[in-house]
């Protein structure tokens, strides 16, 4: 069966002030979104309310993951069901090895699956660690290094693909909007996102700009304006707002929304 997340008519205030006002989306395992549109409308807070940051308060509408409520589930939970969300500002955390927390994760993954599962035997774990670092073409010395401890821009996102990797999420959601990527650390996200999507994993891309998108073919296109999602449409869609910007898009919205 594949797995899918829904978002239905998706209401997010924002210390009180309304913010998403009705999204709805439907990504399915296997397929490729890209989100966009113009700084502040939304995006990244979509993005936090699907990751349940307290700060995000929904007041009205529903996230369905494989058939749970998941809204109904703390923030762990939701990535031991299978819903990874790469976080926009990772934090260092010291004295544990990127091995040693990748082990860690997917234990946690494992044990959700099935609660009688002891955690994935070390040599087992060594050679999947092994197989996902030489797909995803990240040198051998990286496993034993300190997360996040010093790590450049894109080495953090490195180490961010490596554990959607190691987790092999149904779904996983990535904002990149406004995190300043590099070139460099641009191409490791896009390859290893193009590595890892297919039959069994599904994407949600969050993106301002259309840059990342010459990396990764999404299948659908969204644009979001003003909380809302106001077009959706195929990989042209992300190739006329590089060529004409985001005002064709807010004309037609005022259009709409005047009469
Ligand atoms: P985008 O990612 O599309 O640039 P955001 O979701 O970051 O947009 O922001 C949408 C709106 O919500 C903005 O007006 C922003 O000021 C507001 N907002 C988002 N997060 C917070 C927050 N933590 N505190 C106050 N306002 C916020
Ligand atoms: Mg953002």
């Amino acid at each position: 069966m594949t797995s899918a997340l829904e978002i239905r008519n998706l209401h997010v205030n924002v210390e009180g002030k309304p913010i998403l006002k009705g999204v709805s989306l439907l990504v399915k395992q296997g397929e490729v979104h890209a989100l966009m549109g113009p700084n502040g409308t939304g995006k990244s807070t979509l993005a936090y309310t699907l990751m349940g940051h307290p700060l995000y308060t929904v007041t009205a509408g529903k996230i369905i993951f494989k058939g749970v409520d998941l809204l109904e589930l703390e923030p762990d939970e939701r990535a031991r069901l299978g819903l990874f969300l790469a976080f926009q500002y990772p934090v260092a955390i010291p004295g544990v090895s990127v091995a040693n927390f990748l082990r860690t994760a997917l234990n946690a993954r494992r044990r959700a699956v099935n609660p009688s599962d002891k955690g994935i035997p070390i040599p087992e774990f060594r050679k999947l660690l092994k197989s996902k670092m030489d797909m995803l073409k990240v040198p051998n010395d990286f496993a034993g290094r300190y997360l996040n401890e010093g790590f450049s821009g894109g080495e953090k996102k490195r180490a961010e693909i490596l554990q959607m990797a190691t987790l092999e999420p149904e779904i996983a959601i990535l904002d990149e909007t406004d995190s300043g990527l590099d070139i460099d650390a641009l191409r490791i996200v896009a390859e290893g996102i193009e590595a890892l999507t297919g039959p069994n994993m599904g994407a949600l891309i969050i993106t301002h700009y259309q840059r990342l998108l010459n990396y990764i073919k999404p299948d659908i296109v969204h644009i979001m304006l003003d909380g809302r999602i106001v077009e959706t449409g195929g990989p042209d869609l992300a190739l006329h707002l590089e060529e004409k910007g985001y005002d064709w898009v807010r004309e037609k919205y005022e259009e709409v929304t005047n009469g």
